[in-house]
This record gives C-alpha cells, structure tokens and sequence, in this order.
C-alpha cells in the first residue's frame, strides 16, 4: 500500500515494454497493406497500359491503311491491310462493311466471324468508336475500332483487348485474387478470378485492390486479392518482426527499469530512506520576542542523501502524504528527536518541541500510540511536544479526528493549528478542533513593512488567537522591523531567518546550550574558605 505509486509505475513500464510485441501484428498489417497496394497498382498500371497502347496501335494502323488506300476494297486497300496485320503485334483483321453489317471487303478475302458484346462507345478526343466484340474463336474479347467512312460505309479493324492468353493471365494471379475489365457503364468484358466475394465485402480493408482507366478510353481496369491471402505471405517476416519487437521490448524494460532506480524523482526510493533514517529531523528555533530565550524548535527535515546530496522537504513532503510514506516517515522522525534532543530536554525542561502532522495522522489513529511508544519514559516528556496540523487542508470533522486530538491532549502534549490564515479558518472551526497554539503563517508577516503601523488582516488574526485564548507564534520572520512590529502587538513567541533557519541538530544544541548560559542567571561559585585546608 504504502508503495503502491511506485509498483503502479513499474507495472505502466512493464506493459508498455510489451507495447512493441503486440504492435508487432498491427505493424506488419500495415506494412503489407502498403507493400501490396503498390503491387496492386503496378498491376492495373500494366493491364490497362497495355489495353490503352493497344487501342491505339489499332486507331493509327486504321488511320494509315484507309489514308493510303484511294478506294476502299480496291487491291491496294487490301495489300495495304495485310502490311499493317504484318507489322502490327496485335492487329486481327480489317474489315469494310455498310451500316447495317452487309460486309463487303476485308483484308483476306473471307467472312470475317465477330459478333458485337457492347454498343459503339465514342471516345472523347477520337473520330473512332469502340465495340468490344467476339471475334472469331479467340477466347479473350476483342475490340473492333471504327470509322464510319462517308455516308454508307464503316472500316475497322480488330485487336485483341489484351495479348496475353487468359491462362496467362490467371497464372499471374495471386491465389484468390481476381482482375476485371469493364466499360464505364459497368458492363464487365472480361474476368479473372472470382470477383462475388470482393463485390460483396464488408470492410474495404479486408481487401487489397486498385482501379486504373485505359488511358482515354471508357475501359476500367480493377484488382483485388483479400489481405489475409497476402498477409499469409508474409509468414517469415511475422517471425523476423516479432524477434525485432521482442529485443526493442526487452531494451526498453531494462532501459525502466534503470530509469526507474537512477530517477532523481524520489518517489522510488523514499520508502527505503525512510528505513534507512535518511528524513533527518532540522530544528528551527522558536524564540521569545521579549527576552531573546529559547523556546523551543519546530521539527523540520531535509532528506540526506549517502552520496551528500541534501533533498529539501518540498520535493518529497506531498508524494509522502499521498502515498502514505508520511506516517512512518514522522515515526523515524520522532524517534531521531528523541535520541537527539532527550539530554538538552532534561536540561531545559520547558523547550517545547513541535512536531508537524498530516491529514493522514487524523484517521490513521495510530498516532497516540506511536507517540507514547517513542516518547513514553524517555526524558523528553509529553507536555513538551506540540503537534502542528496544518490549515491548508482542514480535517474532516470525524470521530477519529476528535480521538487523535483527544488522545494528544490526554498525554499532556498540546495541539497548534499551522499556516493559521491560509485556509479556511473561522474561530468555530478552531473552537471545536481545540488548538492550543496558533502559529501565523509567514504570509501575514510578510505584510510588515518598515515603518508600517497597522496591518489589518495580521492583527485581527492576532486578535481571534486571543480571544480562542491561543498561544501564538510567528513564522517567517526574517526583519527586524518584523520582530518589533509582533512584539508591539503582544506575540510573545516567533521563528524565522532573522533568528536561525532550520539547523541540523549539533548547531541547534549548540544554539540551545549558548542561548541557555545567555539567559541564565549566573550560577553561584563555592568560595572555598580559607580553613578548610
Ligand atoms: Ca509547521
Ligand atoms: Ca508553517
């Protein structure tokens, strides 16, 4: 419990080390998607740059035959036809026939077999028109290229959509993928695979596919293959990629883990400093503004790193409150005071030791009982010890909060409110709490300025602290005009840098025992008489 924020910390470490190994599938999907779209692309790229050149080797052999040819079925026409079947890679057959089909010449002397699948399609840009056509046994589909030539005849010539063989074609294939050829208007002309399940997809990412026009022409071209196809291709790469995200896991987890036990956060570590006495107790003394005695010393602490380094409470007071590390922490305090001040307490009985509490004290309870375990029948007695709760944050108004502050008070030890001023402070609040001392945070001494005879908010705190019939004491006190100003206004008691900052407990005994033969009378000297000899 006490270091839970720590394990938490650790635990995000640990699952975000493993945030490699399960991106590994995430990763590799994305690669292969992005591998297999450009596949994909290339693909319809090829098809239909093929279909396009091919339409245009046809258009421009058309053009050239009929612009050599003087009649049309005249023998030139038909030598003429032949060349180009001869020189063309793809070109079929010519043919002449009049508008109603009727043939009448083509480039061997025979009845050319076609028979249209598709309306003429005009292209944008083009004199010719496009049928897709049957032509003769060839299992592919054709296209037949038109020119309507005067009023009565049409001449065309005949190329294959594609020069590949279907079987060719399939082969090339990836498994389960499938490749279409269709019009603009959807009509399909040609297919390979099986398209149903790519037409009926749920999700377009469970397919890898692409579309590309055959240039100007209305002829689409499109691929698909589903992507668990070709993500089964990538089988070896899984294993290379997992190998990878498991090393980049393992780097980063002792990466944490190193991070974790070098960070100058020092949450990690705190509960351990505690163990090892690390939160040393300074002592800041409390001075009597009147006659320059000391009164007493409020527990501060600072923790002393081994290799030197000196952590002020700032950096670790509220991760401790909030983990819980404050309750043994003031413990290890406590009993440090004990073995630090016992002997000065014996010599001056009436320095009063303040001791800083936390919200959690209130409902923890266990308080009483660490204080009599620590402070029972040793020589620093109970009405010594002052137990500071602080105003910032107000306690709950609860049966333990009221048991603590009973139990402190039945011991003898007395109960200050600090930061008085700060919080939400109203004189019910304090009556109920029953605080015995007031200590007024530095803020309102601040408002003293030389010279400044009235400081309205500071005196009617001093005010309410008297009428609760509340001891005060004055923090922060760092001028002289400061010290003057709280005196004139009858606080006796007050701590600050004009008088000493937090001292490590050698310089405060020091301070102590100085201050002590300062304000003591003088002890009286044995004379020794003359006859005892
Ligand atoms: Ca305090
Ligand atoms: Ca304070």
């Amino acid at each position: 419990m006490k270091s839970s924020y720590s394990h938490v910390l650790m635990l995000i470490g640990a699952i975000l080390a493993f945030v490699p190994i399960i991106a590994v599938d995430h990763l590799l999907d994305a690669y292969v998607a992005y591998r297999e779209r450009a596949v994909a692309h290339q693909y319809v790229e090829t098809v239909s740059s093929h279909i396009d050149a091919s339409i245009m080797d046809g258009v421009s052999a058309l053009r050239s035959v009929i612009a050599d040819s003087p009649s049309l079925c005249a023998p030139t026409f038909v030598t003429n036809a032949q060349a180009a079947i001869d020189r063309g890679l793809n070109l079929k057959q010519f043919l002449v026939e009049n508008l109603d089909g009727v043939q009448y010449c083509d480039a061997y002397g025979r009845i050319v077999d076609y028979s249209p699948l598709s309306q003429p399609l005009p292209v944008p840009g083009l004199t010719e028109t496009i049928t897709v056509v049957k032509f003769a046994d060839m299992g592919m589909p054709a296209l037949k290229i038109t020119q309507t030539f005067g009023e009565m005849r049409r001449v065309s010539v005949f190329v294959p959509l594609l020069g590949q063989s279907e079987t060719s074609l399939t082969q090339s294939m990836r498994n389960a993928g499938m490749m279409r050829v269709t019009l603009t208007s959807g009509m399909p002309i040609l297919t390979i695979g099986d398209p149903a399940g790519f037409d009926g997809r749920s999700s377009n990412s469970d397919y890898i596919n692409a579309e590309k026009f055959a240039g100007q022409f209305p002829i689409k071209v499109e691929t698909a293959v589903p992507f668990v196809m070709v993500r089964a291709g990538y089988a070896d790469l899984d294993v290379i990629f997992t190998i990878i995200a498991c090393v980049v896991s393992a780097a980063f987890l002792l990466f944490s883990l190193g991070y974790v036990r070098r960070s100058r956060v020092p949450a990690f570590d705190l509960e351990r400093a505690i163990a090892r006495n690390e939160i040393k107790p300074y002592y800041q003394p409390v001075i009597n503004l009147r006659t320059g005695e000391l009164m007493g010393c409020e527990v501060l602490c600072r923790w002393e790193k081994r290799n030197g380094q000196v952590i002020p409470p700032g950096a670790f007071i509220d991760y401790a409150e909030v983990t819980g590390l404050a309750i043994p922490m003031t413990v290890s305090l406590m009993e440090q005071v004990r073995n630090d001040l016992g002997e000065l307490c014996k010599t001056m009985p009436d320095l009063k030791i303040s001791i800083n509490l936390f919200e959690g004290h209130f409902r923890d309870g266990g308080i009483v009982e660490d204080v009599q375990a620590i402070f029972g029948g040793s020589s620093i007695s109970y009405r010594q010890l002052v137990f500071e709760i602080t105003e910032r944050r107000p306690l709950a108004n609860s049966l333990a909060t009221t048991g603590v502050i009973s139990g402190l008070h039945a011991l003898g030890a007395k109960l200050a409110m600090d930061d008085a001023g700060t919080g939400h402070s109203n004189l019910a609040y304090l009556a109920t709490l029953g605080v015995d001392v007031i200590k007024i945070d530095r803020i309102f001494v601040d408002m003293i300025k030389p010279g400044t005879t009235q400081v309205p908010v500071l005196d009617g705190l001093i005010a309410m602290a008297k009428d609760l019939d509340c001891e005060i004491v004055a923090e922060g006190v760092e001028t002289e005009a400061q010290a003057l100003y709280l005196r004139s206004r009858g606080v006796v008691q007050a701590q600050g840098y004009i008088f000493a900052p937090a001292l490590r407990v050698a310089a405060f005994k020091e301070l102590a025992m100085a201050l002590h033969m300062a304000t003591q009378p003088a002890p009286q000297l044995a004379i020794p008489t003359a006859s005892a000899a």
